[in-house]
Order: C-alpha cells, then structure tokens, then sequence
C-alpha cells in the first residue's frame, strides 16, 4: 500500500462514497466522523428519511463498484402524481421511454458505503472524531475524539466532505482567496410518515413521487420499503409559525391536503409534527474547491443546494465519481476493483501522487466542477417553483407534452430539462445551457404559430371583401 495519506473529512453519503474510490488507488484512508456510527443507531438522526437517487448518483456509485447492494433497495418512481385540493391526481410522467427516479432510505446508503469502504485493510474509520483545525500547508488536521482529547494527524491530501457547514471549507476560506456565499430561503420544511394501511399495504401507489402543490408552498411524499411514505412538508416560515396548537394544524391540513389527512391519521400527524424538527434550507455557492494539492471540498461542503431537484446527494456523488476520473487521467486506474484480500501482493507497486500533478489535477476539477454545481444550485431553486405551483398550469403542461413529443422525434436534439438533470450524465451547465436554448426556440415557435394564425384569420375576413379581391386581382394583372 502506499504511504499516501487521504484524510477525508467526514463519513456521510459523500465521504464514505469519496473513501472508497481513494482506497481502491491503495492510497492510506483516514476518515474522521463527528458522529456516532450510524449502523449502530436505530434512526439516523438528521436530515431526510429518504432520497431519491437517479442516474448521476448511480453511476457516482458503480463506478466504486458500490451499487448492487443499494440498487436491491430501490423503490423505481415513474412519474409524479399531483393531488389537486379536490383529493384528484393525475399522474405526469418523469421520462418519456419510461425512466424511472428511486426511492432510497438515506441510512441504508450510508450504512451499505461505510461496510463497502470498511472492507479495504489500507482505509480506517474514525467514528465521533470530528475535525477542529485544518493547516494545510503543514499538512496537518486537529481532530478531538468523543472526550474532547485532541491529537494532529498527518494528511497529504485532505477531503471536506464535511456537509453544508464544513470546518474544512470554512479554513480553505481562510487560506485562499476565494469566493463563498450561503443563502437561506424563506421556507422551511418538516417530514412527517404516512403509515401503511391496517393490512400492511401502501396507502397511495408507490411508483410515484406525490406533490400536493398549492402555489407558494407544497408537500411531497416519497415510498419507504417497509410500505410507509416519508411525506415532507415546505412552506414559509410564516406559515409554520402560524400553526399554533393542534386546531390550527388540523384546520389547515383539513382545508389544504384533504385527501391525506386520513393517511396519514389525525392523532399521529399532530404528535409528529409538534414533535419533528423543522429544517431550514440554504444554497451555498463557493470557488475553488481546492487549495493547491493540500485540499479537495466536495459533496455539500463545496455546493448545498436545496432539494428540489432531488440533486444534493447525485451531485456528490457524481463529484466523487468526477474526482476519480481525473485520477485516471493524471496517474492511471485503480490499484484495485474490489477490496484486495489480506496479503494480496501487488503487479506493480503504487505510484505516490506527486506534488505539481496533484495540483494541476485538483484545479482542474475545481474548474470543471465549478460551474456544473451552481448551474444545478440555480435549477434546484426554480424547481421549487415548477413543483409547487406550475405543474398544475395549462401552459407547462403543454409544453411538457411537446418537448415530449419532439423528443420522441429528435432524441438529441431535444432533450426535456428534467431528462438531461435526472436521466443523463450531461454536465448540468450544459443541461442549463440547452434548456434556456430549446426555452427560445419553444418561444419562438409559440409566437410563430400565434401570429401565423392570426394573420391567416386576418386574411381569410379581409378576402370576403370584394374591394380587396379587386385590389388583388388588378395587381396581380
Ligand atoms: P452530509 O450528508 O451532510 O454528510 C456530512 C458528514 O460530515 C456528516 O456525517 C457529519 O456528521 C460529518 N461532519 C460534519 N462536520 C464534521 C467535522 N467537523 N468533522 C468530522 N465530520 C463532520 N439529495 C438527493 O440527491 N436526492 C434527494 O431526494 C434529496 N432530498 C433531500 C431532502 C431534504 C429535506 C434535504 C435537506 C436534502 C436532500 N438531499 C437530496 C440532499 C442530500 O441530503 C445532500 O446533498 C447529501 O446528504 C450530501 O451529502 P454529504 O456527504 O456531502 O453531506
């Protein structure tokens, strides 16, 4: 194994995924988690139940050779189901050849990586170490163990996966000169379970993601394997702070989401919402990513976005498939597919990265990265408003239905927006590129076919006029 030292700053879904792509080079791993290990809790504790995870996840996970014990888990949704204040769906499709979104529990992927990366002999994990102090220059990290006793390690490269409040970010801003924002919405959110019915089967349909959008606020709700829906509710702050006590709450579900109240059950769904913590949500936005070769941020460390697009962990997922690529390029494959078995000697022994390549290498995916985690930090936020309010216009419906069937007809050529962020590995600021392209074009169209049928109508009135036709007839004489 080489005397490389990767220190990755946190055991999430996006450090544990980062740690293995880094032991499968034969580097030595150390990842540092503040927490407890989440295999020994029962509930994880923190954000959302359940995610969905799609094509760019996917491939952040095959390419580690992590995904067939997660892909056993998946719930496929096809489409969303939009529950109007009547109690009526509709059911909208995600893809147009039948691409399927999925369901997944959050502890099950966390859990499934950290065994995953825990079978490499050369990659440790330190469970309720967090890390106080990065020097990167030194090279050096202070983490503190559950008792508060503080020791230094030594780290070559260190990666901040640390989530949207990461340490490591907060000391790169204080070593380079760089660019940071955090913005919060106005909105907040609060998840609550819909139980499954008393003969143990779902109480909606499971292939579908659920959306009760109601114009400036929605809910959604998204199947569990054990048969209950993980529903989540965002609106603004104002509204949360207007429900008081247990009337208010009724009163409001009752007129707002009639149709789940008996879902989800009047008496558990005040004890769970008075009892679950009401989450904010933020973009952050920064550049780099790296200082120099010393330190790499990914996951929602580098790009916290909000979760409408279902994009958070793809996207961190994708950076760490991403990151691994660009090892390829500049020092070659993996040492190693699979976990070596104890004493397995090596073909060739493992290049030690060297200063001025890791370096070129780590800009190089700041620079790549960059622009394709904002492009898809803007998409998530303007999908708040599609989710929950235009989905139920006439004016998107129609224009969802024609870039359907001009997909159909131009598959290359025209691509729906939520194809290219959902079903595709296209760089997401291409995918903002081509969509605000096809949005001209669709424009054009529309103000074509608008005019064009007025001017034919125009036409057809005027001709009834014989002053005109005799106009017409003598100039054409
Ligand atoms: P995190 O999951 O936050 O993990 C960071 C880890 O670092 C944590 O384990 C933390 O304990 C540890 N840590 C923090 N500080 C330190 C420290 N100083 N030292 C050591 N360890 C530390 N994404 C999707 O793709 N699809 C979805 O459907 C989706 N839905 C979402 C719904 C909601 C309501 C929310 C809030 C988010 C959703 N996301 C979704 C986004 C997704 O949750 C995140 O993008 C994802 O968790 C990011 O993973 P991460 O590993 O970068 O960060």
């Amino acid at each position: 194994m080489s005397d490389f030292v990767v220190v990755v700053a946190g055991g999430g879904l996006v450090g544990s995924l980062s740690a293995v792509y880094f032991a499968r080079r034969g580097y030595t791993v150390h990842v540092f988690e503040k927490r407890r290990d989440i295999r020994s809790e029962k509930h994880a504790s923190g954000r959302s139940i359940n995610l969905a995870l799609s094509v760019r996840g996917l491939a952040g996970l095959a390419g580690a050779g992590v995904d067939q014990s997660i892909v056993e888990t998946l719930i496929p949704m096809k489409g969303r189901m939009v529950h109007d204040t009547r109690g009526n769906l509709s059911s909208q499709p995600y893809g147009i050849f039948g691409e399927c979104i999925n369901s997944v529990d959050r502890k099950l992927v966390n859990e499934h990586l950290l065994t995953a990366a825990e079978k490499f002999p050369n990659l440790k994990l330190h469970f309720e170490h967090g890390i106080e102090r990065c020097n990167f220059d030194a090279g050096e990290i202070v983490v503190s163990d559950a008792n508060g006793t503080r020791r230094t390690v030594r780290a070559d490269l260190i990666v901040g996966a640390d989530g949207a409040f990461s340490r490591v970010r907060a000391d790169l801003y204080r070593t380079v000169r760089g660019r940071f924002s955090q913005a919060f919405i106005d909105h907040g959110y609060v998840e609550l379970t819909m139980p499954p019915t008393h003969s143990g089967e779902y109480a909606m349909d499971p292939t579908h993601l659920h959306i009760w959008p109601r114009q400036s606020f929605m809910m959604i709700a998204l199947p569990n394997l054990d048969r209950s829906f993980t529903v989540t509710l965002f609106m603004p702050w104002a509204k949360f702070d207007a429900i008081k006590n247990e009337r208010d709450l009724l009163e409001f579900f009752d007129k707002t989401f009639p149709d789940a109240v008996p879902l989800l059950g009047r008496t558990f769904l005040v004890q769970e919402y008075f009892k679950n913590t009401k989450g904010a949500l933020a973009t952050v936005k920064c550049s780099p990513y790296n200082y120099r070769d010393r330190v790499v941020i990914i996951g929602d460390a580098a790009h916290a976005m909000v979760p409408f697009y279902g994009q958070g962990m793809n996207c961190g997922f994708e950076d760490a498939l991403v990151l691994d690529e660009l090892f390829t390029k500049y020092f070659g494959p993996p040492a190693f597919d699979k976990p070596p078995a104890p004493g397995a000697k090596l073909d060739q022994p493992i290049e030690r990265p060297t200063r001025e390549k890791l370096q070129a290498l780590l800009d190089e995916y700041s620079a790549k990265r960059n622009p394709d985690a904002e492009a898809i930090c803007d998409l998530a936020l303007n999908n708040y408003i599609e989710m929950r309010a235009s989905v139920t216009h006439w004016s998107y419906l129609i224009r969802k239905n024609f870039e359907a069937v001009m997909h159909r007809i131009f598959p290359r050529l025209v691509i729906p927006l939520y194809t290219m962020v959902s079903f595709s590995r296209i760089p997401y600021s291409e995918t903002l590129r081509r969509w605000k392209a096809q949005t001209w074009w669709y424009h054009t169209i529309i103000k074509t076919c608008v005019y064009g049928s007025v001017a034919a109508v125009g036409l057809r009135f005027a001709l009834r006029e014989p002053a005109v036709r005799r106009a017409i007839t003598s100039s054409l004489a």
